[in-house]
Order: structure tokens, then sequence, then C-alpha cells
């Protein structure tokens, strides 16, 4: 089963002929994300009516198996993915493919590509072919080369997740600290006291110097609120729990939004500006 309304929305816009040929898929969940693809995989290519787990058809059953020749997922060879990789995926995808409708390729930690293997892969992107469809997937859509997002499609895909720390890559530290912050955050956020609508974005302007910083701090935020919209009383953060529930679902919607806008370079105080009037009306 697609996990994601975002990746069963590729399904859809495939039977309508009207799928894009590369996407950049922005997770928090690498393997999660490849699951999700591999069952779209699947949805696009069963020759019976796919359902859950399709068993009685060859087809998915080797698709799950990763053994159709059409299909190639590269991961980094070290920390880096190489040219020669890149390589070797285009000799491979000279050929039609044979048993699906597609030539797919995924790329997985895509941050990760070196200049280049990002040179040869661009010439790959900018002469599209109609058989070939490609998924780069990253948790760090900032450290990606700018040649290669602009041409894919981009699509922010979080997963609900259990381990905040291994999603985020936070430390045991930064996590006590992003804790503590939203503590102080969160009243002020909610209660709208003081100064009004910038006083969100004062305040986190004046405990975080980075984007970067901010942004894994709304990411954090998003993650806490989405626990207790979804298991409720599992959560440490004591202050989520007074919040009513309609407005956790408000805070969640705009910081989706403003983390869905921090994959376009929007420039950061825009974004507080924006979550600041996004949170004004709740
Ligand atoms: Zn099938």
């Amino acid at each position: 089963m697609i996990i994601s309304k975002k990746i069963n929305d590729l399904v859809k816009k495939y039977h309508e002929n009207k799928l894009s040929h590369a996407f950049l898929l922005v997770t928090n969940d690498i393997n999660k994300c490849n699951k999700d693809i591999v069952e779209l995989i699947k949805e696009i290519s069963c020759p019976k009516k796919y359902q859950d787990a399709c068993q009685d058809c060859n087809l998915c059953y080797q698709i799950e198996n990763d053994v159709i020749p059409n299909i190639k997922k590269i991961y980094p060879d070290g920390q880096q993915i190489k040219k020669s990789q890149i390589l070797e995926l285009k000799e491979q995808f000279k050929t039609k493919p044979l048993y699906i409708a597609n030539n797919i390729y995924i790329i997985n930690y895509a941050e990760k590509l070196n200049s280049a293997a990002a040179n040869t892969m661009l010439k790959f992107l900018e002469e599209p072919e109609n058989s070939i469809l490609g998924f780069f997937v990253t948790t760090n859509k900032e450290a990606m080369l700018e040649t290669i997002k602009s041409r894919c499609q981009i699509i922010y895909n979080p997963y609900d997740n259990e381990n905040i720390t291994e999603i985020l890559n936070l430390t045991d530290q930064q996590l006590e600290e992003f804790t503590e912050i939203a503590k102080e955050y969160l009243p002020k956020l909610i209660n709208k006291t003081e100064d009004g609508i910038y006083l969100n974005k004062k305040y986190i302007l004046s405990v975080f110097t980075e984007r970067e910083q901010i942004i894994k701090f709304y990411n954090y935020l998003y993650w806490q609120i989405s626990e207790v919209i979804n298991k409720p009383n599992q959560n440490d953060l004591e202050i989520l729990k007074n919040i009513p529930f309609a407005q956790l679902l408000k805070i969640q919607k705009a910081l989706f939004n403003v983390l869905e806008s921090s994959l376009f370079n929007v420039n950061i105080e825009l974004l507080l500006d924006n979550f600041a009037l996004e949170m004004e009306e709740l």
C-alpha cells in the first residue's frame, strides 16, 4: 500500500498521462519513501488490477524483489554518488524498457551526487525521454545541487515517524535545546501576547542564527505536533496537551506550509512573516 498521499497522486497523474519525468522527493524517511516508489512502480506496471501486496502477478513479485533490469536503485558509494555509477545507469538505459513501460531510476541520498556525477546526470535531465522516469530522494534539500533541483518537480513528502533524533539528525543535546526553546516559544505563539504577529519571528531570530537551524526547529515542532495529533498522551511536550485539537491542526498546517515553502529558497524572514500571519488567524 502506498502510504504517502503525494506519491499516490503521482499514480493518478501517470494514468492521466500528466506525469513529469523527474522528481525530487524531499523526505524524512528514505526507506519509507523507497517502499512507496516501489509500490508506485507496481501500480503503474501491474498487468492485473493492482491490489495491495499483489500475489498472483509475476511482475509485481519481480519488482518487489528488485530483479527487473529496467529499475535501477542507486545509493552512495561511500560518501558520494560517483560519475561511474551514473555512467553505468546510462548504459543500462540505452535499451528500451523490456518488462515494464519505463526505465526507472531512484537516486537515494541525492544530495551526495558529486559534481561530476551531477553533470552526467544533467544531460539525462535536459533531454528527457518519455520512457525514462526518475526519482531523486533526499533528506537534505538544502545540500542538493541547484542544477538538479531546478530540473525536477519538487515534492515535499514527510512521513510520521518514531525517532525524531534520527530523522532530523539531532544530537541528544540539540534535542534538549529544541525542547527548551519549544517550551518558551509555543505559549508565545498561541497567546499572541506582547507585540503581536512579529513576536514569534523576533523570538526565533533571537535564538537561532542559521536558516538551517530554524528549518530544523520547525521540522521538530511539526513532528511533535503530528505525534500529539496521531498518538495523544504519548508525547513528552506537556504544553501541547493543553492546546485544543482544532488549534493544533491549524498550527500543524501552518508549519507544513513553512516547511514546504522552505524548499524553494524563500527568504527566511519572509517565511517567518508568512508563518506569523497564518498564526494570527488562528
Ligand atoms: Zn501485480
